[in-house]
């Protein structure tokens, strides 16, 4: 596959006047598209005449040529703000709010708004933020492809050219979230485990592999390659992007919380969900309330011993503790101008660990020195500097120079090598500290988040035989599985939970992956070897996830610390599942040219796929004797990794305790095959002539690192490596993909379906429809969150899905869980507030999905309801208390919705995004006015509610009235209409974003 053809040469031609819809559409067939034709000229560049501000200048190209951008200097030249005192990350989104002014999605209010960011004012105002690309992860991606499909055939069964559905903005998607550490320490692991995940995941990989063929703007990087935020780095990113004559800088949303560590490039990006991806997919604004910029002033440099990893887990110390949930935090300071680009994005990969929207390193010669060391030409990155020249964002910024809402102070001299756990990444740990406190915790009850164990407990030893041929018997976890417990919730209706977490990025990273397999134990005819389990013991060693496999100075360092580790006669315990799982295939690269690989192999740090794996919680079985030693004795085990989070059961259902550290640590505490040891004082074994190895003697120094990385990867091996997947992933060759621009759709798959999004659609918006006689389906109370409204979790066989699932011929051992399945809207819909926890107040005492059908009274599945009242032509409302659909931006939480038949959903207050996501989906938000609730008003469903007012002059935020009809009388309240802005009318009128751009795009063909 070659480089995504995205750059400069996409066709940015206007809507066609000539379109024949009535006037309605006409007008929004005009501003869907990147630039409206009446702002533009020929080149499809704003006319000086039409542009709010002349801020159009010309800078040098560094070829002799020149290019137009957008200039913040000369915005700040006519007064409008002092825009060069703005934090970079908020002049990089300034850019674009004033590059996209067309008058309806971004105004030039918006633009004076955010020139006039004050570091301390009340954040009010939401940002229209029109983002150049979108990023996506194999296991958010996939609804999002199938949405997009689904408008493909839509436009084809309207006589149309399918092919004029398009992405609006580039699109890639990495397949790396599915991958098992199935197998491990054994040279033969990657291909095994590429050969489970191929089986497990065959039907979303040919929908997928469909997909690159059918879509320009829509690339995928196949599983086998990288992952997701490591390959953004290094190949997807281009730092400056190009649309015809204009530049501009790289920014994107992406479906995973840690897109952020592009920020490490000076990229504006971060996680969102699929409907706001979605949206931005398809040239929609995403939304998002102006921020508080944290300056982090850093200093100093890091001492011999330390690693960017340690600088990380530091940072998200330092942060949590200061609580910048919803923030950006930007890095700025001499210290900050010393790190590479590599050592910055361990720390922006970790925003979502320490709660902020973005951990931000401006642009600078470091960030062009990674840009040229990666393979991109000295071409791109001469125009890259000139054009962060001209716009006055090039160089670190010093103290003094940025306003920013308030400042920290880190210097890198005082950072320690450190570990972050058992149970949270914030929870740092100096490493010589790290024994003392496993013993403390240890002993601590669990309402201090200890273990509740005796001291006697401590060194008790338990024998077993592993690697055997006897059979056993017993089914064994296949990974992570998050405690219930440890997912947060939200306060306030903010996206801060009750741990000073983000919400959002937490459930993100909690839901957003697949449900381990619980496997039977294969056997393998390894050698039989008698083994003793503690507590404390190692069990899992990860070298894992691009938090760290991005950088070569730690991957390196582990590298070396393998070699020096195998030259004094070291080796790793039986009992520790050894695993290395690059970020890609560059890391390959420089660990065998430098001759280090062979050192960690015959430590059991096989290479075990090119994906999350571990970090994800895919750490695959333990032995099963390991495990029954663990789960039998209740040990609490532990597993080190180089990961970014570690909740209990995160990594592995029988590991309690997780250790997040730098590859060299993980590759240390495997070797000493514990973490109850002090690794400043005490050995990590002993020799082959029987003398103490202590960590300091085989620790590689910042010299040797150094010296090992300049035989490294060469910029040539990048573009070498990032020229052709297809030759590194032949089971990637070999799926077979449908050919075409429309996807044949198999009504037997339980993976992909149509949805129904489009049925009966027509190019003209229907007629405004009252809600009128419409039918409770569920009435809620406070802080129903998108978990409830759609769970992401295990599909319980008895639910409408699980009976769907079997109806299907699924066997219950495969349902895999709702997450893996959110391609199929017939198990989605079933699952819509099919949530085990959640409690309908028309059900009072049930807990799950059940409501009364009315007006009989009789209790059945929300599904079932809904499909009932579906048949006798009864539209339904939702209605719900306080901060309604909190937690993670979930979009099956508003399409399932709008899916069951639910015309509006009346609440006392709403999540941001859950709000804005219904509206996107065709269902009206409305708002009870203060102190009037569904208890207030003794609602208990037996009601029928028309919503008065409601036409086609519907206005942003205007009253409606809820007239309530019961056996008592008829009550009328009024309430708010929650489409908050002018362009969420168009959407509603359309009946969502989709149709409202499908529409759009038919009529400009
Ligand atoms: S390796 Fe970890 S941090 Fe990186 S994308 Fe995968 S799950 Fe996210």
């Amino acid at each position: 596959m070659s480089a995504p053809a995205w750059s400069d040469d996409q066709d940015s031609s206007e809507s066609n006047a000539a379109c024949t819809l009535g006037s309605l559409t006409l007008k929004l067939a005009f501003f869907i598209f990147e630039r409206p034709s009446w702002l533009t000229d020929k080149k499809g560049l704003m006319t000086k005449s039409h542009s709010p501000f002349d801020v159009r200048q010309k800078f040098d190209l560094g070829n002799g040529q020149q290019g137009q951008f957008f200039s913040l200097p000369a915005l700040e030249r006519q007064g409008i703000a002092p825009v060069s005192r703005l934090p970079v990350s908020i002049r990089v989104v300034l850019e674009s709010v004033l590059r996209n002014v067309d008058g309806v999605r971004v105004t030039e209010k918006n633009v004076r708004e955010l020139s006039q960011w004050k570091p301390n004012a009340p954040r009010t105002e939401e940002i229209p933020f029109m983002v150049a690309r979108i990023l996506l992860q194999d296991f958010t991606g996939v609804p999002l492809l199938v949405d997009l499909a689904a408008m493909r055939s839509a436009a084809a069964r309207l006589g149309k050219d399918a092919g004029i559905i398009e992405p609006l903005v580039p699109v890639d998607l990495v397949i790396d979230h599915s991958v098992q550490v199935d197998f491990a320490g054994t040279p033969d692991a990657m291909t095994r485990n590429m050969d489970m995940e191929f089986k497990r995941n065959r039907e979303r990989y040919q929908f997928l592999k469909w997909g690159t063929q059918a879509f320009k703007s829509f690339s995928v990087v196949p599983p086998g390659i990288g992952i997701v935020h490591q390959v953004n780095m290094e190949y997807l990113a281009k730092g400056l992007l190009r649309r015809d004559e204009t530049f501009y800088p790289d920014t994107l949303v992406g479906t995973d919380s840690h897109t952020t560590m592009i920020n490490s490039l000076g990229i504006v990006a971060w996680g969102v969900g699929g409907i706001e991806a979605e949206a931005g997919m398809l040239g929609q604004p995403v939304y998002f309330l102006t921020p508080d910029v944290v300056g982090v002033h850093v200093t100093g440099s890091l001492r011999e011993g330390a690693t960017a990893t340690d600088v990380a887990l530091t940072v998200t110390q330092m942060l949590r503790k200061a609580k910048v949930v919803g923030k950006f935090v930007e890095f700025f300071g001499a210290g900050a101008a010393s790190l590479t680009v590599s050592d910055r994005a361990p720390i922006s990969n970790m925003a979502p660990e320490y709660g902020a929207t973005i951990g931000f390193f401006p642009i600078d010669e470091r960030t062009c020195e990674y840009l040229l060391s990666t393979g991109r030409s000295p071409e791109h990155v001469n125009t890259f500097r000139n054009y962060y020249k001209a716009q006055g964002m090039f160089g670190m910024p010093a103290p003094g120079q940025i306003d920013y809402s308030t400042t920290l102070e880190l210097n890198l001299a005082d950072v320690q090598p450190s570990v972050a756990g058992p149970k949270r990444p914030q929870d740092r740990i100096a490493l010589p500290e790290l024994k003392r406190k496993f013993v403390e915790i240890f002993e601590a009850p669990l309402q201090q988040n200890g273990y509740n164990k005796s001291s006697q407990d401590l060194p008790k030893r338990f024998a077993t035989t592993i690697g055997c041929s006897a059979p056993v018997t017993q089914m064994v976890a296949g990974g992570g599985a998050q405690a219930i417990d440890t997912m947060p919730t939200s306060v306030g209706g903010s996206n801060q939970s009750q741990r000073n977490t983000s919400s959002w990025t937490e459930l993100e990273m909690a839901n957003n992956r697949p449900t381990p397999d619980i496997v039977k134990q294969s056997v393998e005819a390894t050698v039989p070897a008698c083994v003793d389990l503690g507590h404390g013991d190692v069990v899992i060693a990860a070298i894992t996830s691009c938090t760290n496999t991005s950088n070569p100075g730690v991957m390196l360092a582990a590298g070396l610390l393998a070699k020096k580790a195998v030259e004094r006669g070291l080796n790793v315990p039986p009992t520790v599942k050894t695993s290395l799982a690059p970020g890609s295939r560059v890391v390959t690269e420089y660990l065998s040219k430098s001759g280090l690989q062979p050192y960690l192999d015959r430590l059991g740090f096989y290479h075990v796929g090119y994906g999350c794996t571990t970090c994800i919680g895919n750490s695959g079985p333990l032995d099963a004797r390991i495990e029954d030693v663990i789960t039998s004795h209740d040990l609490v085990a532990a597993a080190v990794l180089s990961g970014n989070r570690n909740f209990e059961a995160r990594v592995h259902q029988s590991v309690k305790a997780n250790f997040l550290m730098s590859p060299p640590l993980v590759v240390a505490y495997a070797l000493a095959g514990r973490v109850t040891v002090d690794l400043a004082t005490e050995p990590l074994g002993r020799d082959s002539s029987g003398q103490d190895v202590y960590l300091r003697d085989i620790w590689p120094s910042q010299k040797e690192v150094q010296e090992t990385m300049r035989t490294a990867a060469s910029p040539e091996d990048y573009q070498r490596i990032y020229s052709d997947f297809a030759s590194q992933n032949p089971m990637w060759n070999h799926i077979p993909s449908a050919p075409g621009t429309l996807y044949p759709w198999d009504s037997k798959s339980t993976y992909i379906q149509e949805p129904p999004f489009f049925d009966s659609f027509s190019l003209k918006p229907p007629p405004f429809r009252e809600i009128r006689q419409a039918r409770p389906l569920a009435i809620f109370g406070d802080s129903v969150t998108t978990d409830h409204i759609s769970p992401a979790g295990a599909i319980k066989a008895t639910s409408p899905s699980g009976l769907f699932l079997q109806q299907m011929g699924v066997p219950v051992s495969e349902f895999n869980s709702y997450g893996a399945r959110r391609g199929n809207d017939r198990v989605m819909t079933r699952g819509t507030f099919a949530n085990v926890r959640i409690k309908n107040l028309m059900v009072p005492g049930v807990e799950g999905g059940v409501t009364n059908h009315m007006p009989e009274r009789k209790m059945m599945s929300i599904y079932d309801a809904a499909m009932r009242y579906k048949a006798e032509g009864v539209p339904l409302l939702v209605i719900a208390g306080q901060e309604y659909g909190t937690g993670s931006s979930r979009d099956w939480a508003a399409k399932g919705t709008a899916l069951l038949g639910a015309k509006a959903v009346i609440a006392q207050s709403f999540e941001r995004i859950h709000r804005s996501n219904l509206v996107g989906m065709g269902v009206l938000p409305l708002q009870f006015k203060e102190g009037v609730s569904a208890q207030t008003l003794k609602l208990d469903g037996s009601e029928v509610y028309d919503i008065v007012g409601l036409d086609a002059a519907l206005r942003p935020q205007q009253d409606l009235t809820l007239r309530i009809t019961r056996l008592g009388g008829v009550e009328s309240v009024p309430v708010i209409c929650r489409i908050d802005t002018p362009i969420e009318i168009e959407y509603y009128q359309h009946g969502g974003i989709l149709p409202y751009v499908l529409r759009q795009l038919v009529a400009r063909a």
